[in-house]
């Protein structure tokens, strides 16, 4: 048994087994052969090893002809590499002596050779493990030629196990069979995290290399509440993990009874709980339990999901579907935010060394009009339908707000002059998620119908923190009073103006959170389809006197691990069974 630590980010515990995938995004085939195949597997790995020795020589001649014998010397070096002799008794080692496959042989000893580069203190020499891993692709290319399969054939359930998984690869996960996911890398607030949540699945991200440690078929568990990741589990593992799958499954019931009364404390104070969606289906996921609407529909879904940019009857069948099982409650689309980790098939800037900091969001629709328009023209259209608001994403200074809306206007004025119906008082409201926002937050109060606090970007760029990144996890925190007090000042001024303010950050969805933004005088969350039912309750269960003492003992608080542990303690007095 081995046990990982990464980072939580969709709660649960899947047990199962795995399906391992490579750098490339294909499986790594389980790791043993039987004896008997012992010699067929090592003319195999012969064959393979001469395949790649050609293809490598034909580099080097090819290379050396058109830039010059030291540019073909690279490859002279992989070729050496491949046909050292010590290598090459390594791996007949592991597959006579441990039946290892080739396939596995290859990889676990060519990465461990890469990582002896990873750890030498020269950039140079660790940029060697590069040419490793080359090595260690060309031969299971070979040893797996057609045979390598990628993952969107499944028959049975497994827990993927990857280096990384993209927004979009996350979301193609065929949900009939994929009920977990662990990557080595990858941070707190990436949109693959996300796309986790959507999906309904326990997820664990940044946990470091561990792949060349697992192979297909072993058992596996994760616990997406604590970042656990456990490999080959034993009975006592097993047994406390079951036991947990039943809790969450009988505290999912319970929940289920609070489905259709109101949202609103123990002293009687409405609270709204809307969903946030990233596909139409998802819904469904939010009426069936009991939501006040949509407050987040990340539309950048719909073009990372397809090989084309989606035309203006796509956006406008997706809308229609989310409008239509929504009834008559709000239904809030974001604009595409696309870019940073969503990269799409756009014309994207070549060179974009801080893509966060960058060609994102609103600031990519803008230099995107045609783009744009097409997603404004759906959103128009669909306005009949149903209560529909339109939000625009990561909007950093006034002017930038202005033109979104001027740009929304002119489309308004296209569809009347071509008769098209729509809601010319659609509320236009916009995502407060960086801190020149909040900075001006009085002067947008005046602009907007309504606010929505991304607090997963507000961190990042309160803190100079990569939302994706698991080396600087430790900084990325939801309760840091820095943020707490951006958060406090955004709805302050709201309040003041009366205009309704959101907050569909992931913080929104985690029940130790929901104390402390009721008394901060937060009455509209918006959170992932599953947590609703968790929200609603905590709120069911507190008084706002309550919420507010909590906020005062948190004032006197300095660090976010302070303030965290104080609200798991306050949860765990106030409501219990979801106390953590
Ligand atoms: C946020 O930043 O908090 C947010 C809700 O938007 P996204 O996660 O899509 O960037
Ligand atoms: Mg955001």
């Amino acid at each position: 048994m081995q046990q990982l630590q990464g980072i939580a980010v969709s709660p649960g515990v899947a047990i199962g087994e795995s399906l391992v995938m490579d750098n490339e995004g294909f499986r790594i085939p389980r790791r043993f052969v039987t004896r008997d195949a012992v010699e067929d597997e090592i003319e195999r790995l012969d064959k393979a090893i001469v395949a790649a020795g050609k293809e490598i020589a034909g580099n080097r001649d090819a290379v050396s002809g058109e830039l010059g014998d030291k540019y073909g010397a690279i490859f002279e070096a992989h070729l050496q590499m491949l046909q050292d002799t010590k290598l090459r008794s390594e791996l007949d080692d592991m597959i006579r002596q441990r039946h290892y496959s080739p396939e596995y042989a290859v990889s676990r000893t060519l990465r461990r050779y890469a990582q002896v580069f990873q750890r030498l203190e020269s950039s140079y020499l660790a940029e060697r493990a590069h040419d490793i891993f080359d090595i260690e692709k060309r031969l299971l290319r070979h040893l797996l030629g057609h045979r390598r399969e990628g993952i969107s054939h499944l028959s049975s359930p497994v827990l993927v196990l990857a280096h990384n998984l993209t927004p979009s690869e996350a979301a193609n996960l065929d949900r009939r069979f994929v009920r977990g996911f662990v990557t080595e890398i990858g941070g707190p607030g990436s949109h693959t995290a996300i796309v986790a949540e959507a999906l309904g699945i326990p997820a664990v991200v940044g946990t470091g290399p561990f792949l060349t440690e697992v192979s297909g078929g072993d058992q596996v568990i994760i616990d997406g509440d604590n970042g656990l990741v456990i490999l080959q589990p034993d009975e006592e593992a097993l047994a406390r993990y079951q036991h947990q799958v039943e809790e969450i499954r009988s505290l999912a019931a319970r929940l289920e009874t609070i489905r259709d009364l109101p949202g609103e404390t123990a002293d009687g104070v409405r609270v709204e709980i809307f969903g946030n969606i990233e596909f139409p289906h998802e819904a469904e996921h939010c009426t069936d339990r009991g939501t006040d609407g949509i407050g987040l529909y990340r539309t950048e879904f719909l073009y990372l999901g397809s090989e084309t940019e989606p035309t203006e009857e796509v956006h406008f069948e997706a809308y229609s579907q989310v409008v239509r099982a929504m009834g008559d409650k709000p239904v809030t689309i974001r604009t595409f935010d696309l870019g940073a980790d969503k990269m799409p098939h756009l014309p994207a800037p070549e060179d974009e060394p801080n893509p966060f900091l960058g060609l994102r969001s609103i600031r990519l629709a803008l230099r995107n009009l045609p783009l744009f328009r097409t997603q404004l023209r759906a959103v128009l259209r669909v306005s009949t339908l149903g209560n529909v608001r339109i939000m625009f994403p990561l909007v950093s200074t006034l002017l930038e707000l202005r033109q979104a809306k001027m740009v929304l206007a002119d489309v308004m004025e296209d569809l009347e002059e071509h008769g098209v119906a729509f809601n010319r008082d659609m509320p236009v409201g916009m995502m407060v998620e960086v801190p020149s926002a909040v900075m001006m937050i009085d002067r947008f109060v005046e602009e907007v119908d309504f606010l929505s606090i991304g607090t997963n970007d507000l961190i990042q760029y309160t803190l100079a923190v990569d939302r994706s990144n698991k080396d600087v996890v430790g900084l990325y925190n939801s309760c840091d009073p820095a943020v707490l007090k951006l958060i406090s000042m955004a709805i302050e001024a709201a309040d003041r103006k009366s205009v309704p303010i959101n907050l569909c950050g992931q913080m929104s969805g985690s029940p130790i959170y929901t104390m402390l933004l009721l008394g901060l005088g937060l009455r509209r969350f918006s959170v992932t389809p599953i947590a609703i039912p968790e929200v609603k309750n905590v709120c069911r269960n507190v008084t706002i006197e309550q919420c507010q003492a909590v906020t005062r003992h948190i004032a006197s608080l300095e660090n976010a691990r302070d303030i965290k542990s104080y609200l798991k303690e306050e949860l765990r007095k106030c409501v219990p069974e979801q106390g953590v």
